[in-house]
Parts: C-alpha cells; structure tokens; sequence
C-alpha cells in the first residue's frame, strides 16, 4: 500500500457538501481507503483574488492504485461534481491535488509530485499538519504573517447518514453496512435514519426491490405504503433537526442513488435513486450515495 497526501478544496456552491462528497468518493475507490482527514479550514482565495473564500482539508489515503491512475481517478471524482474551470486558480466546485505519494519524486506534463507549489500554501501546510506523521517537514514552511488568514470552518448544522453506515444493526438481516469513514474517521454530528424501519417494518424482514412504480419484498409482498412512510418520516425527520446533506446506503430500495437493484432479486442493477431518495432530491436534500 502506498501512502498519499491530497489537497481538496472549494469555493462554489455549498462547499461542505462538495468536499464530504469528494471524501466518500475517494473512499470508495477501487483498492482505496481515506485514512484520515484534517479539519477544514476557511481560506482567502490564492492567486485569481475576485472570489469567495474557498474551504479546505487534507486527506490521507492508503491505495494500491498508481501515480496515473489515482490522478485519472481523481479527475473523474472532479468531473463527476461538476468541476467549472474558466480562469486559471479561479472559483470551482472542488479540486483534488496530490501533495505527496509515499516520497516519490514525479515532474511530468501531468503530474508533479511533490505539488509544486505546496511550500508557499498555508492552506495546504496547515491541514497537512493536522494528519501527516513527520510534522517537522512541513512545520518550517508554514508563513506565520498569514497565519491568521486561515480560520479553522466548522458545519454547523447536523448532516444526516443511513444508520445501517455507522454500525447500527437495521439491515433486512439484522447486520449493518459500517463504514469506518463515517464511523470512526470523520468526526461529525450525525442523524442518524433507517426509512424502513421509520415506515414500521421490523429490523429482521424479508428483502425487498423496486419493482415499476411499486416496492415488492422477495415474498411478493407489496410494501410501497411502508416504504412512502419511511420517506415521509425522514424527511420530517431531516426538516425539524435543519439537515439538508445526507449520506445515503448505496443500492437500497430506499437509500440508493443512482443505482438500484432491478426487482428480480438476482443482483442486478439499473439506474435509480431509492424511495426515499427520491422524495428528498424532490425536497431540494443533497444526498451523497455510500
Ligand atoms: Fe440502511 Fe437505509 Fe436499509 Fe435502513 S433502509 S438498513 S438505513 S440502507
């Protein structure tokens, strides 16, 4: 495994949403994980000056993936949230930078690592410091006259999560999906939902699938009444604690995003967004799919 170092950071748009959405994308990454993030810091914009502060954080992956192909997948995490690039160092909606890749030296058309520049930013050295082991590296970079333009950013507001992500026993199984990203690595104020059980089925049930407009279990039962509830309840739910992200469980009749089974209980996926997705994308919720 080798160990890097990424810069993300973001200035259009809801910004928390881009980088939470970025990090659980990295964490799912083919032979990947996020080992750790740094806090989020506010920052002045460098270089193109005309533009909103941008937040920023660091985070630590262990990957098997190489120099180019981590770079190719990252572009693709960029693309997929809507990168805008029109002026060089202008605003966008998130930009992913290698800082470092275990102590590799790379200085190529694509890819410069160590990042070129990372020495001159404190935006990059301060978050780096939060998580890098050798703290001595980067300590004597940092600009202490500039210090002060970097002010530590907290969200304030509560972001939801499918329970079955943190460890709850909710699954049709009576297991769990836990996910130590969200679990153990990213310390933030959970809600926790699980809409089937909001919509009264039991923790031990029967799995189900979309099936055309409808949600059916692998007995045939249709439950499309108790999954409209779960949606309702959560986003009652969301509404009355101000939550307006969720990280939804990928696949599910009601969490998924994107991608949903076919209804033929064999696995298969097709484009979808599970029941309750779909209710909050139609109540303007940002969801990012686990
Ligand atoms: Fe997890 Fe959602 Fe299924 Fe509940 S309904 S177990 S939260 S995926």
């Amino acid at each position: 495994m080798s160990r890097v170092y990424l810069n993300l950071g973001s200035n259009m748009g809801d910004s928390f949403y881009y980088l939470l959405n970025a990090i659980s994308k990295l964490d799912k990454l083919d032979m990947t994980k996020v080992t750790k993030v740094s806090k989020f810091y506010k920052t002045k914009a460098w270089g193109y000056k005309e533009q909103n502060d941008f937040i920023n954080c660091c985070v630590e992956l262990e990957t098997k993936l190489l120099p180019y192909k981590l770079l190719s997948e990252i572009n693709n995490i960029e693309l997929s949230l809507n990168r805008i690039r029109e002026v060089h160092w202008g605003p966008r909606t998130i930009d992913i930078d290698i800082i470092f890749y275990d102590n590799l030296r790379i200085e190529s058309e694509k890819l410069t690592v160590p990042h070129k520049y990372y020495k001159q930013r404190n935006f990059v050295l301060v978050p780096l410091l939060d998580i890098i082991w050798d703290k001595k590296q980067i300590i004597k970079y940092i600009d202490k006259n500039s210090f002060s333009e970097l002010k530590e950013y907290e969200y304030s507001k509560k972001i939801g999560i499918s329970a079955c992500l943190l460890g709850y026993n909710v699954k049709y199984n009576g297991g769990n999906n836990y996910t130590k990203l969200y679990a153990q690595t990213l310390k933030l104020d959970y809600l926790k939902i699980c809409p089937e059980t909001f919509g009264g089925l039991s923790i031990l049930r029967v799995p189900s699938e979309i099936k055309g407009d409808k949600v059916f279990s692998k007995r045939g039962e249709d439950l499309s009444e108790e999954f409209k509830i779960g949606a309702i309840k959560t986003l009652e739910r969301l509404k009355k604690y101000g939550v307006d992200i969720i990280v939804m469980k990928s696949k599910s009749p009601s969490c998924g995003y994107g991608k949903v089974y076919d209804g033929t209980f064999t696995e298969k996926l097709i484009e979808g967004n599970g029941r309750t997705v779909e209710f909050l994308l139609e109540n303007n919720i940002k969801i990012i799919s686990y």
